[in-house]
């Protein structure tokens, strides 16, 4: 199949000077940059200029993250971190949000040459993160518990909020800076310390997180990173019992796999998984909103993101007007290099990633939908990039309609009433985002009401704050991230029982 996109495809500048430097890092244990034991090194190829060596990592084993897990636990039950004040851990954070922005253009541009992601993109969303540390920062003074002071005339009840622990949390490659600015500042501002293993294919950002974090006064041994494939690296996190709270984002079969081997401890985990988000539209929707909308949601990060709006579930009678428009735009948009300016989606992560988004489109077009547009990777370029791509006419259980692709594909389902938008929507494993279009507030909000999601928009898609939670309904997780909710994922829960006067004699003499 032949990609019919070559005209609004923007070809990788392999002469680029920003693709020249090969940037070597370490992990940081307990304070300290440190190679792997083993000495081995993972090197990471820019997905957009293919062959360009743009990062190495140190390759670590169960010994090189059983020393972070032993640094992280340490600076745990010895302080002073956990002890601190919230006031003094808030300065701390809010020092890391300024660092981040002091060096938001070095910490863009690796973002946007390990993932893929187009530079202006990965601006924004290294701002966004600072912000997310701030509002961490400005929560951390606030960790209150509880009083029960109507259990009886000589009994006081208080909840103590305390710090869960050491957290392991293990991050994927698609939002490298966001997912762990999601998870550190909320797990560091309630007390906790941590050991984050990135992804293999995005560890740089990371990396230097961390290094920022040190510098602007979080403790050694708090924030520890180790490097490494997942089954080597990772699990350990899962299997080590001196780790508290496991905090997992990536996909589905690693996360119940994991989870499985955390049950076995009675360790807690959070899991925030895959999705497959539908976009309903209903018929009196703004259309051309609507059709950005509906572009923005399946090809931003070149559809490489959990909250994707992959499925579109729009009422038969404008779904020919809706199409038209969608297809103009997906036509126009420019994809391609991410350090060309007015890129708005970049490389696909791996070859092996273009080759099963490619195998899903072929799925698809086998069970019989019809391929409107696109439907194939760019041929001869030197990166993984795959054109913007719509299908019509998929019918619900179709794998299209089922699983996720997590590249820039679109499955069209029409629906006639909303009982059937609502069925379909909710008509997957997932339940991590939707998308509701119309300009009645009423049929919005009911709509939205009855779909079993975390994270849901009226009239927007992939839209998010510090201040509210995200997490998954059924395969898409367990337990909410951010706002103040993301705070009790890294919490204990103490109920304290006071007895005023002589207590009640249990044997009277
Ligand atoms: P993945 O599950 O392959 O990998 C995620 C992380 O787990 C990586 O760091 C990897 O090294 C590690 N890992 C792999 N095997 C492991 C093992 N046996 N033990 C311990 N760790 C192991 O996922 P991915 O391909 O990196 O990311 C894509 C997936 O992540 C998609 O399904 C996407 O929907 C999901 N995701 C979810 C969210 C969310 O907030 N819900 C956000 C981003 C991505």
């Amino acid at each position: 199949m032949q990609s019919r996109f070559q005209d609004n495809f923007v070809a990788p500048n392999l002469s680029d000077t920003r693709l020249s430097s090969k940037r070597a890092y370490r992990m940081l244990i307990d304070g300290v940059s440190k190679d792997a034991v083993s000495g081995q090194v993972i090197d990471r190829e820019s997905p957009g200029h293919r062959s360009c060596v743009v990062g190495a990592w140190p390759q670590a084993t169960a010994e090189d993250v059983g020393g972070a897990i032993g640094a992280a636990r340490r600076a745990f039950d010895h302080g002073p971190w956990p002890q601190m004040s919230g006031a003094e851990r808030s300065t701390i954070l809010h020092r890391v949000a300024e660092g981040i922005l002091a060096h938001s253009e070095e910490l863009a541009l690796i973002e946007c040459l390990e993932t893929g992601k187009p530079l202006n993109q990965a601006r924004g969303e290294i701002e966004y993160c600072a912000d997310l540390w701030t509002y961490a920062a400005g929560q951390a003074r606030g960790l209150e518990g509880d009083t029960h002071n109507a259990i009886g005339a000589n009994r006081l009840g208080l909840v103590l909020r305390e710090p869960a622990g050491v957290v392991g949390i293990i991050t994927p490659w698609n939002f490298p800076f966001i997912i762990v600015s999601e998870r550190v500042p909320w797990a560091l501002g309630a007390g906790c310390t941590v050991v984050v293993k990135p992804s293999e294919f995005t560890s740089g950002t990371t990396i230097r997180l961390a290094e920022i974090a040190l510098q602007a006064g979080v403790p050694p041994g708090v924030f520890n990173v180790v490097t490494g494939y997942g089954p080597e690296a990772g699990q350990v996190l899962a299997e080590d019992p001196r780790v508290d709270v496991l905090a997992f984002t990536g996909s589905v079969r690693v996360g119940t796999h994991l989870a499985s081997i955390a049950a076995a401890g009675v360790k807690r985990v959070g899991l925030e998984l895959g999705g497959k988000g539908p976009q309903i539209v209903f018929a009196d929707a703004d259309l051309e909103a609507a059709a950005d909308g509906i572009a923005y949601g399946v090809y931003h990060n070149a559809g490489q993101c959990c909250i994707s709006g992959s499925r579109l579930i729009v009422a038969n009678s404008v779904r020919s007007a809706l199409l038209e428009r969608l297809l103009d735009l997906s036509r126009r948009l420019p994809f391609g290099d991410p350090l060309g300016e007015g890129t708005r989606y970049g490389a696909m992560v791996s070859q092996t990633h273009l080759d099963k988004v490619a195998s899903y489109v072929s799925a698809g077009v086998k069970e019989g939908a019809e391929l409107l547009l696109g439907g194939d990777m760019v041929a001869a370029t030197s990166g993984n990039y795959f054109a913007p791509t719509v299908f019509d006419k998929v019918r619900p259980d179709m794998r299209i309609a089922q699983e996720e692709i997590f590249g820039p594909v679109l499955a069209t389902i029409g629906f006639d009433t909303p009982e059937e938008a609502v069925a379909l929507a909710n008509g997957t494993p997932f339940g991590l985002s939707a998308s509701v279009w119309s300009r009645d507030l009423e049929t919005a909000i009911q709509t939205t009401r009855r779909l079993r999601a975390g994270r849901c928009w009226i009239n927007s898609v992939i839209d998010g704050t510090p201040e509210m939670p995200i997490g998954g309904y059924k395969k898409s997780g367990v337990g909410r991230e951010l706002g103040r909710y993301g705070f009790d994922e890294y919490s204990q829960f103490k109920g304290l029982h006071m007895t005023l006067g002589r207590p009640q004699p249990w044997f009277q003499h």
